[in-house]
Protein backbone atom coordinates (compact mmCIF):
# COMPACT_ATOMS: atom_id res chain seq x y z
CA UNK A 1 0.00 0.00 0.00
CA UNK A 2 1.61 3.56 -0.77
CA UNK A 3 2.02 5.88 2.51
CA UNK A 4 1.49 8.95 3.01
CA UNK A 5 4.97 10.70 4.19
CA UNK A 6 3.24 11.42 7.40
CA UNK A 7 2.70 7.72 8.05
CA UNK A 8 6.23 7.20 7.00
CA UNK A 9 7.27 9.36 9.40
CA UNK A 10 5.07 8.04 12.47
CA UNK A 11 6.13 4.50 11.52
CA UNK A 12 9.84 5.51 11.44
CA UNK A 13 9.15 6.93 15.00
CA UNK A 14 7.54 4.16 16.49
CA UNK A 15 9.92 1.76 14.53
CA UNK A 16 12.82 3.65 17.35
CA UNK A 17 10.83 4.49 20.13
CA UNK A 18 7.70 1.98 20.46
CA UNK A 19 6.35 1.11 22.39
CA UNK A 20 5.13 5.13 22.50
CA UNK A 21 1.85 6.93 23.24
CA UNK A 22 -0.30 8.00 20.37
CA UNK A 23 0.10 11.56 22.47
CA UNK A 24 4.29 11.13 22.35
CA UNK A 25 4.10 10.58 18.54
CA UNK A 26 2.01 13.83 18.02
CA UNK A 27 4.50 15.44 19.98
CA UNK A 28 7.42 14.18 17.84
CA UNK A 29 5.51 15.29 14.67
CA UNK A 30 4.34 19.22 16.52
CA UNK A 31 0.79 17.94 16.00
CA UNK A 32 -2.34 17.34 17.77
CA UNK A 33 -2.84 13.51 18.92
CA UNK A 34 -6.51 14.25 16.88
CA UNK A 35 -4.57 14.85 13.54
CA UNK A 36 -3.39 11.67 13.81
CA UNK A 37 -5.64 9.70 14.74
CA UNK A 38 -6.67 8.58 11.27
CA UNK A 39 -3.52 7.93 10.05
CA UNK A 40 -2.74 5.42 13.67
CA UNK A 41 -6.23 4.02 12.87
CA UNK A 42 -4.95 3.50 8.65
CA UNK A 43 -1.43 2.41 10.29
CA UNK A 44 -2.68 -0.11 13.20
CA UNK A 45 -5.70 -1.79 10.52
CA UNK A 46 -3.18 -2.34 7.76
CA UNK A 47 -0.96 -4.29 10.17
CA UNK A 48 2.36 -2.16 10.24
CA UNK A 49 1.64 -1.07 13.48
CA UNK A 50 0.08 -2.69 16.93
CA UNK A 51 -1.62 -0.94 19.93
CA UNK A 52 -1.65 -2.01 23.73
CA UNK A 53 -3.65 -0.39 25.49
CA UNK A 54 -1.65 1.69 28.54
CA UNK A 55 1.65 0.88 26.59
CA UNK A 56 1.16 2.20 23.28
CA UNK A 57 1.82 1.53 20.10
CA UNK A 58 4.74 -0.45 18.48
CA UNK A 59 5.70 -1.94 15.21
CA UNK A 60 5.35 -5.25 14.02
CA UNK A 61 7.90 -5.72 11.59
CA UNK A 62 5.98 -6.97 9.08
CA UNK A 63 6.57 -5.92 5.53
CA UNK A 64 4.00 -4.19 3.18
CA UNK A 65 4.34 -7.83 0.87
CA UNK A 66 4.17 -9.97 4.42
CA UNK A 67 0.79 -8.02 4.97
CA UNK A 68 -0.18 -8.84 1.46
CA UNK A 69 0.02 -11.97 1.70
CA UNK A 70 -1.43 -12.35 5.58
CA UNK A 71 -4.55 -10.74 3.61
CA UNK A 72 -5.00 -12.36 0.83
CA UNK A 73 -4.95 -15.90 1.87
CA UNK A 74 -8.07 -15.06 4.59
CA UNK A 75 -10.02 -14.13 1.83
CA UNK A 76 -13.17 -16.45 1.36
CA UNK A 77 -14.75 -18.00 -1.65
CA UNK A 78 -18.44 -15.93 -0.98
CA UNK A 79 -16.73 -12.83 -0.54
CA UNK A 80 -15.89 -12.60 -3.98
CA UNK A 81 -18.40 -15.24 -6.20
CA UNK A 82 -20.82 -14.29 -8.41
CA UNK A 83 -24.30 -15.50 -9.12
CA UNK A 84 -24.71 -18.71 -11.39
CA UNK A 85 -26.31 -19.42 -14.54
CA UNK A 86 -27.97 -22.64 -14.49
CA UNK A 87 -29.55 -24.17 -17.90
CA UNK A 88 -30.85 -27.97 -16.99
CA UNK A 89 -30.01 -31.10 -18.84
CA UNK A 90 -32.36 -31.33 -21.67
CA UNK A 91 -32.08 -27.42 -22.82
CA UNK A 92 -30.90 -27.65 -25.86
CA UNK A 93 -27.34 -26.43 -27.34
CA UNK A 94 -29.13 -23.67 -29.13
CA UNK A 95 -30.77 -22.11 -26.21
CA UNK A 96 -27.23 -22.72 -23.72
CA UNK A 97 -25.69 -20.77 -26.42
CA UNK A 98 -28.46 -18.23 -25.67
CA UNK A 99 -28.31 -17.99 -22.22
CA UNK A 100 -24.47 -17.70 -22.59
CA UNK A 101 -25.16 -14.45 -24.45
CA UNK A 102 -27.89 -12.79 -22.68
CA UNK A 103 -26.44 -13.30 -18.80
CA UNK A 104 -23.00 -12.38 -20.41
CA UNK A 105 -21.08 -14.91 -18.78
CA UNK A 106 -18.48 -18.06 -19.85
CA UNK A 107 -19.04 -20.74 -18.09
CA UNK A 108 -22.95 -22.53 -17.53
CA UNK A 109 -23.51 -24.57 -14.87
CA UNK A 110 -26.14 -27.61 -15.72
CA UNK A 111 -28.71 -29.52 -12.99
CA UNK A 112 -30.82 -31.60 -13.14
CA UNK A 113 -34.30 -31.67 -12.38
CA UNK A 114 -34.07 -31.45 -8.58
CA UNK A 115 -31.01 -28.41 -9.38
CA UNK A 116 -28.37 -30.92 -8.51
CA UNK A 117 -24.98 -30.27 -10.14
CA UNK A 118 -24.67 -32.52 -12.96
CA UNK A 119 -22.45 -30.58 -16.03
CA UNK A 120 -20.07 -27.75 -16.71
CA UNK A 121 -20.33 -26.34 -20.18
CA UNK A 122 -17.65 -23.80 -21.56
CA UNK A 123 -17.44 -21.39 -24.48
CA UNK A 124 -15.60 -24.20 -26.53
CA UNK A 125 -17.90 -26.61 -25.54
CA UNK A 126 -20.57 -25.33 -27.47
CA UNK A 127 -18.20 -23.92 -30.26
CA UNK A 128 -17.26 -27.23 -30.59
CA UNK A 129 -21.25 -28.33 -30.77
CA UNK A 130 -21.71 -25.83 -33.45
CA UNK A 131 -19.13 -26.96 -36.04
CA UNK A 132 -20.71 -29.98 -36.89
CA UNK A 133 -23.49 -30.25 -38.74
CA UNK A 134 -26.37 -31.25 -36.38
CA UNK A 135 -29.83 -28.83 -35.64
CA UNK A 136 -28.75 -27.43 -32.41
CA UNK A 137 -32.06 -26.64 -31.17
CA UNK A 138 -32.28 -31.01 -31.09
CA UNK A 139 -29.15 -31.78 -29.13
CA UNK A 140 -29.66 -31.33 -25.47
CA UNK A 141 -26.80 -30.21 -23.72
CA UNK A 142 -25.99 -33.00 -21.59
CA UNK A 143 -24.40 -34.99 -24.88
CA UNK A 144 -22.02 -32.28 -25.06
CA UNK A 145 -20.86 -31.17 -21.47
CA UNK A 146 -18.14 -32.21 -18.80
CA UNK A 147 -19.69 -34.06 -16.30
CA UNK A 148 -19.96 -35.48 -12.74
CA UNK A 149 -17.70 -36.91 -11.42
CA UNK A 150 -15.27 -34.92 -13.13
CA UNK A 151 -16.70 -31.28 -12.11
CA UNK A 152 -14.16 -29.51 -10.27
CA UNK A 153 -16.10 -27.18 -7.48
CA UNK A 154 -15.22 -25.32 -4.59
CA UNK A 155 -17.60 -24.16 -0.96
CA UNK A 156 -18.24 -20.46 -0.20
CA UNK A 157 -16.22 -21.27 2.87
CA UNK A 158 -13.06 -22.36 0.98
CA UNK A 159 -10.11 -19.86 0.73
CA UNK A 160 -10.11 -17.73 -2.56
CA UNK A 161 -6.12 -18.84 -3.22
CA UNK A 162 -7.16 -22.60 -3.19
CA UNK A 163 -9.76 -22.29 -5.48
CA UNK A 164 -7.39 -20.05 -7.82
CA UNK A 165 -5.21 -23.15 -7.43
CA UNK A 166 -7.91 -25.30 -8.95
CA UNK A 167 -8.26 -23.27 -11.61
CA UNK A 168 -4.76 -22.98 -12.53
CA UNK A 169 -4.36 -27.10 -11.87
CA UNK A 170 -7.37 -27.85 -14.48
CA UNK A 171 -6.73 -25.33 -16.79
CA UNK A 172 -10.21 -23.91 -16.60
CA UNK A 173 -12.16 -20.58 -16.20
CA UNK A 174 -14.07 -21.28 -13.52
CA UNK A 175 -15.57 -23.41 -10.72
CA UNK A 176 -19.40 -23.87 -9.55
CA UNK A 177 -19.75 -22.80 -5.72
CA UNK A 178 -21.33 -25.76 -4.14
CA UNK A 179 -23.44 -26.74 -1.10
CA UNK A 180 -22.61 -30.24 -0.84
CA UNK A 181 -25.64 -32.97 0.68
CA UNK A 182 -26.39 -36.55 0.99
CA UNK A 183 -28.42 -36.45 -2.51
CA UNK A 184 -25.93 -34.35 -4.62
CA UNK A 185 -24.69 -30.50 -5.20
CA UNK A 186 -26.69 -27.26 -4.77
CA UNK A 187 -25.37 -24.94 -6.99
CA UNK A 188 -25.23 -21.76 -4.87
CA UNK A 189 -22.23 -19.58 -7.08
CA UNK A 190 -20.14 -19.12 -9.88
CA UNK A 191 -15.59 -18.34 -8.94
CA UNK A 192 -14.10 -16.99 -12.17
CA UNK A 193 -10.51 -15.52 -12.86
CA UNK A 194 -12.77 -12.25 -13.13
CA UNK A 195 -13.61 -12.82 -9.73
CA UNK A 196 -9.85 -13.33 -8.50
CA UNK A 197 -8.45 -10.61 -10.15
CA UNK A 198 -10.99 -8.02 -8.86
CA UNK A 199 -9.78 -9.40 -5.46
CA UNK A 200 -6.42 -8.95 -6.22
CA UNK A 201 -7.06 -5.04 -7.55
CA UNK A 202 -9.68 -4.25 -4.68
CA UNK A 203 -6.44 -5.50 -2.39
CA UNK A 204 -4.18 -4.01 -3.57
CA UNK A 205 -5.81 -0.83 -4.27
CA UNK A 206 -6.00 -0.68 -0.07
CA UNK A 207 -10.03 -1.35 -0.29
CA UNK A 208 -9.76 -4.54 1.73
CA UNK A 209 -7.78 -2.62 5.14
P1 LIG B 1 -13.06 -22.69 -22.68
O1 LIG B 1 -13.26 -24.11 -23.13
O2 LIG B 1 -14.12 -21.77 -23.18
O3 LIG B 1 -11.67 -22.18 -22.87
P2 LIG B 1 -12.59 -23.62 -19.96
O4 LIG B 1 -11.10 -23.53 -20.11
O5 LIG B 1 -13.21 -23.17 -18.67
O6 LIG B 1 -13.30 -22.72 -21.08
O7 LIG B 1 -13.06 -25.11 -20.24
C1 LIG B 1 -12.24 -26.11 -20.78
C2 LIG B 1 -12.92 -27.46 -20.64
O8 LIG B 1 -13.01 -27.78 -19.26
C3 LIG B 1 -14.34 -27.51 -21.20
O9 LIG B 1 -14.55 -28.75 -21.85
C4 LIG B 1 -15.23 -27.38 -19.97
O10 LIG B 1 -16.45 -28.12 -20.08
C5 LIG B 1 -14.36 -28.00 -18.89
N1 LIG B 1 -14.60 -27.33 -17.59
C6 LIG B 1 -14.83 -26.02 -17.36
N2 LIG B 1 -15.01 -25.78 -16.05
C7 LIG B 1 -14.88 -26.97 -15.43
C8 LIG B 1 -14.98 -27.42 -14.06
N3 LIG B 1 -15.20 -26.56 -13.06
N4 LIG B 1 -14.78 -28.72 -13.80
C9 LIG B 1 -14.53 -29.61 -14.80
N5 LIG B 1 -14.44 -29.26 -16.10
C10 LIG B 1 -14.62 -27.97 -16.42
Amino acid sequence: MELSNRQEQIIQIVKDNGPITGENIADQLNLTRATLRPDLAILTMAGFLDARPRVGYFFTGKTGSELFTEKLKKFKVDEYQSRPIVVEEDVSVYDAICAMFLEDVGTLFVTDQHSFLTGVLSRKDLLRASIGNQDLTSVPVHIIMTRMPNITVCEPDDLLLDAAQKLIEKQIDGLPVVQPSEEGMKVVGRLTKTNITKALVELARDQHL
